[in-house]
This record gives C-alpha cells, structure tokens and sequence, in this order.
C-alpha cells in the first residue's frame, strides 16, 4: 500500500468573548479536519455546535497532553489532518498544546496556524502604552511572596509588561505591583474583551488599585494588566539604588541595606532587594 499523505496539524485561534470573532478560514478548517484536538471538549462542543460544525473532538490538556501526544501524531503520520484549539483565543498562550506542536514538528509534520484572537494582542492594541516592545508574562505566580519577587526582577526592565490576571487575584495583584513598581508608575487594566461587560482603566498603578478596590464590578471577569516599563529617570534611580545598595550590604543585613539604599536614592527597595 501506498503511504499516505502526512497530516497537517492547524493551531486555530478561537475568539476570547464575542463568537463572532472567529475568521473564515478557522471555520473552514475546524469544519476539514479528521478530529479537534481541545482542551476541554465540553467548552468546545457548542461552539462547533453554534457554526454548524460537527467534526470529532477528542481531549487535549495539561493533564493528558503527554499521553495524547503520541495517538495525535501518529494520526497526522497516517493522513490525518487535526485541528488544535483551546478554550479561548491562541493555543499555546497560556494555554495547552506546547507538546503536541513540538512533537509534531520533530516528527517533521507541517503545523499551520490559523491566528485569530489573543487576550494580549487585544489588550496592548487599545491600552495606550507603548507597543514597540513589549513582554508577556502570563500569570504571576499565585503565592504572594513569589508573585512579589517576580514583580521584583522585573522592576527595571524597560519595555511595556503584560501580565494575565484572573478575578480570585486582580486586586492583589495591582497591590504588589503599586508596592514593587511604585504608585506613580503607569498602568492599564484591560476586562472582558470583547464582552457586555468591557472597560480598559488607565491610570497610575495607586490610583488605578483605588479605583478597582472601590467597585466590586472592577474586580469580576477576566482581565490582562498591562504596566508602564520603567522610565529613563527610574533607570538612574535604581543604578544609584544598587551602588549604594552594593556598599551598604557590606556592612549590614541585606533587607535593611536595601531599605536605606532605596531612602537614599529614591529607588524602589523591593526593586533593589529583589536585584
Ligand atoms: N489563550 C488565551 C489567549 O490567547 O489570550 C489565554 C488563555 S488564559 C488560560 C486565560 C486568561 O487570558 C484570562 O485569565 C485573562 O487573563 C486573559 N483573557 C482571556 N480572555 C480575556 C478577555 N476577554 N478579556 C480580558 N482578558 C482575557
């Protein structure tokens, strides 16, 4: 017998709220393919339900994507071709499908994407800050004194942060960063996209935690926080911040030099504990 034709694996974006928000071409493909690969195939199911779609889904998330894997790939080897969604936006971002992409591309198997949505690009695209360079964090650890040392290192990086925050943390969250980046430091949070229920709220990080501690709306949904890279000026503060720092750790322990270094120099100390 003749081999067949290797499949394609498709990296479909589904939309993050509004289902209009899926393109032609991720139709057609979802409505091609031998099987859907999904993270959670109940999420899913109504959404090829509501385009009229009904193709296989099988199960594909963290829990089993190692196990998965395998009967996927061997799927596209045989003449398959399989569609790979998650339950909102990119697959990938923030979301499973890392190892069947890798796996499929080291069994030299073509994977295509289909782009559509994405939380961040959605964000970054209406926020305001510079969008030149940016960097995506994803979600911050869910524990306080992790989520503040990651805050800590990222203090001086100077491109635009972008972070993903889910309801249970959103003011946390804006806590730690107003006490780490400072309560001057410029943000914007970015809720229900594409949904009844959508605002995008600029201001500084200590006005922008008023604001959402102040109204129990602010706080429900699903949200990207988006912060201001630290300026040219925060950039010498901290430089002065960490000399000072460096010297007074000589003498003393290093939690109490970074306070006084940060009240000498203006830097921020968790900035400099955190350096
Ligand atoms: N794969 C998705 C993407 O491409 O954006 C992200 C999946 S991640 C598990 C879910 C998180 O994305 C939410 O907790 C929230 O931070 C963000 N998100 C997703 N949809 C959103 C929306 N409509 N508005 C604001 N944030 C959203």
């Amino acid at each position: 017998m003749p081999t067949p034709r290797p499949g394609t694996l498709h990296v479909i974006a589904t939309p993050i709220g509004n289902r209009d928000d899926i393109s032609a071409r991720a139709v057609a493909t979802l409505r091609a393919v031998a099987v859907v690969a999904a993270e959670d195939t109940r999420h899913t199911r109504p959404l090829l339900q509501h385009l009229g779609i009904d193709t296989p889904l099988v199960a594909l998330h963290d829990h089993n994507e190692r196990t998965a894997v395998d009967g996927l790939v061997e799927r596209m080897r045989n003449g398959d071709d399989v569609g790979l969604v998650s339950d909102a936006g990119t697959p990938l971002i923030s979301d499973p499908g890392f190892r069947l992409v890798r796996a499929a591309r080291q069994a030299g198997l073509k994977v295509s994407p289909v782009p559509g949505a994405s939380a961040v690009v959605a964000a970054l695209s209406v926020a305001g800050l510079p969008s030149d360079r940016f960097v995506f964090e994803g979600f911050l650890p869910a524990k306080g004194g992790a989520r503040k040392a990651r805050l800590a290192e990222l203090a001086g990086e100077a491109r635009t942060l972008i972070f993903y925050e889910s309801s249970h943390r959103i003011l946390e969250c804006l806590e730690d960063m107003r006490d780490v980046f400072g309560a001057d430091r410029e943000a914007v949070v970015a809720r229900e996209l594409t949904k009844l229920f959508e605002t995008v709220l600029g201001a500084p990080l200590g006005e922008l935690v008023g604001t959402v501690a102040g109204d129990a709306n602010q706080q429900k949904g699903e949200f990207v926080v988006m912060v201001a890279g630290r300026e040219a000026g925060e950039d010498e503060k901290l430089a002065e911040g960490l000399r000072v720092f460096g010297i007074l750790k000589e003498e003393l322990p290093p939690a109490k030099a970074a306070k006084l270094a940060a009240a000498i120099t203006g830097a921020a100390r968790k900035a400099l504990y955190g350096a």
